[in-house]
């Protein structure tokens, strides 16, 4: 009889049978949630490991967001961009000191930030540098991942995102990460070359933090050549690395100070999205000086839902509770904590080999192949002991919970992944 099928399957199934299969969860069905905290249609609850792939730094449903939210839509929700809304402004001028930068461009996804990063690039390129038309190029990184769209996907190296996709979007030159030579090779043999598009911590491929150096070499490289240094800081901005921005490198101030000594670069286009809003509405943005930024007109970009009245307002009140709760300076501190417990326990362990990452991005390294399932098994087990993370590519899991978390929680989390992980460990 059905009645004898659980919740969880019941919800399971109706989305199995109705929604295309373009994501493989985690079997458990999420009802509720409250800042470290998830209950899943059985009531059972968890910590959140995951936050949203870092969408949810601030927490779920963090009552000061979900209130501006609230407030707005009661007021105005959607203008379009064809006449002015009172929200936008102020948003603007509000995010725009907030970061350091001249001008926002407010689009919905991360994906189409950062197709607009690649517009306001190219275009720069022709119309600043003196670039040919269509002979624009922008150097990525291998491994790298900065969304799903179809120009996006074209210098992805991810297989199953690319494959019987094509014909692939031209224009995108792919070295490693991480390489300052690989980069100054292809700047030196290359004139057409308009932006360097980087994530300054890999995220998707699993957690990737350059030298020390990389960062301020890419800039001054990109500054002698004349190109566009463009941060992808979608999962590693907004406190979650333990500074405002991952740019901001080791400065332990709470604000994006960009242009101070001791920061690692400021890019001349930074792409934000995920908790820009504290995952509770679709928000991404744009930031440039005006140099770069001026040189999209009227009718050259747009989204209808860019910039729209309940983004701007939960957005807002999402980036002042990072300052006001001082979730990059949390997320420093835990973050040490963290990988000195996971590290005490790799001593003894033949499971895992390594945690590595910055802030509250971590991730830990299973001995065991890219292809094994032993990473999603370790993943399903964490679950029955109140715990929810996902591995990315493999045999690696990420990290992330909400930075609102403390100390106490942290080590309660520890406990549970210890104590999994054991489970897990050769006799
Ligand atoms: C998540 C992510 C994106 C894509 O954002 P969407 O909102 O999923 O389109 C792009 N770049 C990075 C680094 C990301 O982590």
């Amino acid at each position: 009889m059905s009645t004898k099928i659980s919740l969880t399957d019941q919800f399971i199934d109706l989305e199995h049978q109705h929604g295309a299969h373009n994501y493989h969860p985690l079997p458990v069905v999420l009802d509720r949630g409250e800042g470290v905290y998830l209950w899943d249609v059985e009531g059972k609850k968890y910590f959140d490991f995951l936050s949203a792939y870092s969408a949810v730094n601030q927490g779920h449903c963090h009552p000061k967001i979900v209130e501006a939210l609230k407030e707005q839509a009661q007021q105005l929700c959607l203008t379009s961009r064809a006449f002015h809304n009172s929200a936008f402004g102020p948003f603007a001028a509000f995010i725009t000191e907030y970061f350091g930068f001249d001008k926002i461009l407010p689009m919905n996804s991360g994906a189409e930030a950062v197709e607009t990063a690649i517009k306001i690039a190219r275009k720069w390129g022709v119309q600043k540098k003196g670039i040919p038309q269509e002979q624009a190029q922008i150097v990525v990184c291998n491994n790298n991942f900065h969304g799903r769209t179809t120009t996006i996907i074209s210098f992805s190296d991810d297989h199953a995102a690319k494959k019987d996709f094509g014909p692939y979007t031209p224009g995108f030159i792919s070295i490693p990460h991480n390489d300052i030579n690989a980069l100054k090779a292809v700047f030196t043999s290359n004139k057409n070359i308009v932006g360097f598009l980087v994530e300054p911590i890999q995220g998707e491929a699993g957690i990737f933090t350059p030298d020390e150096n990389y960062l301020r070499d890419v800039q001054q490289l990109c500054n002698e050549h004349e190109v566009l240094l463009i941060a992808d800081e979608i999962q590693t901005g907004i406190a979650r690395t333990g500074s405002l921005l991952a740019v901001c490198g080791n400065c332990n101030c709470e604000s994006a100070c960009l242009r101070q000594p001791n920061t690692f670069a400021a890019p001349d286009i930074l792409i934000l999205g995920k908790a820009i809003s504290g995952g509770v509405y679709p928000v991404s943005a744009v930031l440039a000086d005006n140099a770069v930024m001026d040189v999209i007109q009227p009718g050259e970009h747009g989204s209808t839902f860019g910039g729209n009245p309940i983004a701007a307002a939960v957005a807002t009140a999402a980036l002042n509770v990072v300052k006001d709760e001082n979730l990059a300076q949390n997320a420093r501190k835990l973050g040490v904590l963290f990988r000195n417990a996971i590290n005490e326990y790799i001593k003894t362990s033949k499971i895992v080999t390594l945690v590595r990452g910055k802030g509250l991005l971590n991730a830990i390294v299973i001995n065991d192949s890219p292809e094994s399932d032993t990473a999603w098994n370790i993943c399903l087990s964490l679950k029955e002991n109140g715990l929810l993370a996902k591995p990315t590519h493999g045999n690696i899991i990420r990290f992330a919970p909400p930075l609102v978390m403390n100390e106490d929680e942290l080590m309660a989390c520890v406990n549970i992944i210890t104590k999994t992980l054991r489970a897990f460990e050769p006799n």
